[in-house]
């Protein structure tokens, strides 16, 4: 490995740093200091790692090794705190990550405030969300979202998945120990079409950078091998599904992967799914007004969610110029989410976070027109 052109340390796991020091013929506790300088520490180039000696710098520069955060091309702040930033790779592609401070509408946080306030007074103290991309664009095409007008770029390396968290916790200061996060890969593409690496990232985020698992959350349109696959991983995020439509017929409509992987085989696979204890599954719904926002719709949302551990978040549509739908009203979300939780499926309504700066669920994708426009 020492011997390629070029190694990025961001994204390498201990094993693989400790391969690498061995090829230096170096001892193995060397790639210990670099996994907690990388990770925890959050150095960005190799001068910073202070706790190597010199001599080994040096011979890692020459075997070319390299280390580097994905640097912030754009910071787009919202009315309610919230913040887009748009994060430039060495190939010129870009991705967004969204900061959004204090839970990211209530609902992924537990709600419990203990310990919090003791806190709260202090300055490098967070509670906060961030949600992460995981591919720039997105293959799966659903009918409502901004990102699947992109298309398939590339997918992400792992160290390009760490590497939007740990710039956002050195942009925003946080010391994560004394900070209350939670990551959702919720942002860009679909993080099961890029398994590997994403499972990489969650792995280095819970080792390295100390991210609890259990304040993870990540969501998928439903690709049923990798769900299987999830399900077994013995570190993982909890599970969100984007369901948004009950019926064959309708979420073919507008999540065109429901012809290869019917609702049906989706939710008998999810029954199937190793739930922890207390754990639930998400199923997310984005309403969009006068198609899949009816009260028939939810009775069948109810029928077909019926003897699962889960709830249910719903997301009123976030308008954009090239999605031809539009939002539902709010009589109609709040009729929606009454017989879901009547029924005893508990359901949440979403607040939409920074839709001033197209930070919103499926606003991402909306900069690059937007950078676009500044260039020209
Ligand atoms: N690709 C994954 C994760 C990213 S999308 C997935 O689809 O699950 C995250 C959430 O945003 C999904 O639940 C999706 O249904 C929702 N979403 C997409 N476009 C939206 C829009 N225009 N308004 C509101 N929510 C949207
Ligand atoms: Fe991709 Fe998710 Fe957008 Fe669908 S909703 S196009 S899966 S990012």
């Amino acid at each position: 490995m020492a011997q390629s052109q070029n190694t990025e340390l961001l994204g390498l796991s201990l094993q693989e740093l400790t391969d690498l020091v061995e090829t230096l013929g170096r001892a193995p506790y060397r790639a210990r200091q670099l996994f907690d300088g990388l990770y925890r520490q959050r150095w960005s180039s190799l001068e910073q790692f202070t706790t190597l000696s010199l001599g080994l710098r040096q011979e890692l520069r020459e075997s070319g090794v390299t280390v580097g955060l994905p640097r912030i091309e754009k910071r787009f702040a919202s009315v309610d705190g919230t913040v887009r930033y748009l994060f430039g790779f060495t190939d010129g592609q870009s991705v967004e990550t969204v900061w959004m401070p204090e839970g990211d509408g209530g609902e992924a946080g537990d709600g419990s405030a203990s310990g919090d306030e003791e806190l709260a007074d202090k300055k490098d103290w967070h509670r906060a969300t961030i949600c992460i991309s995981s591919q720039v664009g997105c293959a799966v095409d659903c009918a409502f979202c901004m990102t699947a007008l992109l298309g398939l770029k590339r997918n992400l390396t792992a160290g390009e998945i760490v590497g939007q968290v740990l710039a956002v916790l050195e942009d925003q200061q946080v010391d994560v120990e004394r900070s209350r996060l939670n990551l959702v890969f919720m942002g860009q593409g679909e993080p099961f079409l890029n398994y590997d690496n994403f499972m990489q990232a969650v792995r280095l985020l819970v080792e390295g950078v100390g991210i609890p698992q259990s304040r993870m959350t990540v969501s998928t349109s439903g690709i049923l091998p990798r769900i299987a696959d999830f399900g077994v991983e013995p570190i993982r995020p909890k599970l969100a599904v984007s369901l948004n439509a009950p019926s064959e017929k309708l979420r073919t409509q507008i999540m065109p992967v429901t012809k290869k992987w019917t609702i049906e085989k989706l939710i008998s696979a999810l029954r199937e799914f190793p739930l922890r204890d207390r754990e639930k599954l998400t199923f997310e719904y984005v309403l969009l007004g006068g198609l899949n926002d009816d009260v028939q719709h939810a009775r069948q949302v109810v029928d077909l969610l019926r003897g699962l551990r889960a709830k249910v978040n719903l997301i009123a549509l976030n308008p954009g110029p090239e999605i031809p739908f539009s939002m539902p009203s709010e009589k109609r979300v709040l009729a929606f989410q009454n017989i879901l939780t009547r029924a005893g499926l508990p359901a949440f309504i979403r607040r939409p976070r920074g839709r001033d700066i197209y930070a919103a669920c499926g606003q991402l994708k909306r900069t690059m027109e937007l950078v676009q426009l500044t260039r020209e």
